[in-house]
């Protein structure tokens, strides 16, 4: 097996591509993939203040070296979920990876902010699903880390099969509002919002998977405990399925939804977009879900400093 660039050995094969590469040529396309992500979408520039969300999974680390490699100066920000072995684990590979590199990691602990509870904690309280209270918190303090210390940009390590798997979910539940709001960048569009951008939708879990091994970064091999059952694994396994018969398929589910599905659906709940009234922050409602759920926890919501 050859490479197509320089017809050295292939160390990796590519079938939605039709290509093969070696080690050198593989790193060239995958830097290139985020590169052309960061031109299309217009997500970055060279002195934008970039906090990089990180989990100590192989796609937020990878995202983390792709952008130092390509020359953004990107911080880290890690926030411990609480979730026992497994956050200690997580926090433990984010603050080896920035440490061998110099680089810059900020974090806080939902235990401290939230009076002791961790995510498990909070699902059981509120009767709600790990996950879905867990992308609220998360949200939640991505944006308002940011906004404090002053960061005009967030990028997340989303791959292109977490984006298929979303978009397959949206459209199996006919979400209008969230197929027409899926996108690799999400704008500042309200004052206390950060910019979001996503620059590794592209490239598949498989490709940012070849990239930590070829460069050793080391990540944390382990799943969330709590992601066992989650619908999003079951999109992927469909997803990988249609993959495995007919090559490009994801990509091109995904990749032709931004050029050409995503305009035919209508968003009404960005017009409605307002302060909540007790955090400032972005809302459709009076009150934004985050404080109903600090309400709903009957904790003190700490202040971040
Ligand atoms: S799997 Fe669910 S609970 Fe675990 S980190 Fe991801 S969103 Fe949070
Ligand atoms: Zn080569
Ligand atoms: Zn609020």
């Amino acid at each position: 097996m050859k490479c197509i660039k320089c017809k050295g050995k292939a160390q990796i094969k590519l079938p939605q591509h039709n290509s093969r590469f070696c080690k050198t040529h593989f790193i060239e396309y995958f830097h290139n993939q985020v590169s052309k992500a960061i031109k299309n979408y217009r997500m970055l520039n060279k002195d934008d203040k970039v906090l990089v969300a990180v989990s100590g999974g192989k796609d937020s680390l990878v995202l983390w070296e792709v952008l130092n490699q390509l020359g953004y100066c990107p911080d880290g920000f890690y926030i411990d979920l609480g979730i026992d072995d497994y956050s200690r684990q997580s926090e433990n590979t984010c603050r080896s990876f920035a440490q061998q590199r110099g680089l810059d990691l900020h974090t806080v602990s939902i235990p401290e902010l939230m009076g002791g509870l961790g995510i498990k904690e909070i699902s059981r309280k509120t009767r709600r699903n790990p996950c879905s209270v867990c992308g609220l918190i998360k949200r939640y303090y991505f944006n308002h880390y940011a906004l404090n210390k002053k960061y005009n940009v967030i990028a997340t390590g989303h791959n292109l099969d977490d984006e298929a798997a979303t978009l397959m979910s949206n459209l199996t539940r006919w979400q209008t509002g969230y197929l027409s709001r899926q996108s690799p960048v999400l704008p500042k569009n309200h004052p206390a919002m950060v910019k979001k951008v996503k620059p590794l939708h592209r490239l598949t879990e498989k490709e940012t998977g070849s990239y930590a091994v070829i460069n050793r970064i080391p990540y944390i091999y382990e799943e969330c405990p709590l992601a066992e059952g989650a619908r999003s694994i079951l999109y992927k396994k469909t997803l990988n399925y249609l993959e495995f018969y007919s090559p490009g398929t994801k990509r091109q589910f995904y990749l032709d939804f931004l050029k050409k599905g995503k305009y035919n659906f209508k968003d009404s709940e960005q017009a409605n977009l307002t302060s909540c009234n007790t955090c400032g922050q972005p809302t459709t409602l009076e009150t934004c879900a985050f404080c109903h759920l600090i309400e709903r926890l009957e904790v003190k919501k700490q202040v971040l400093s």
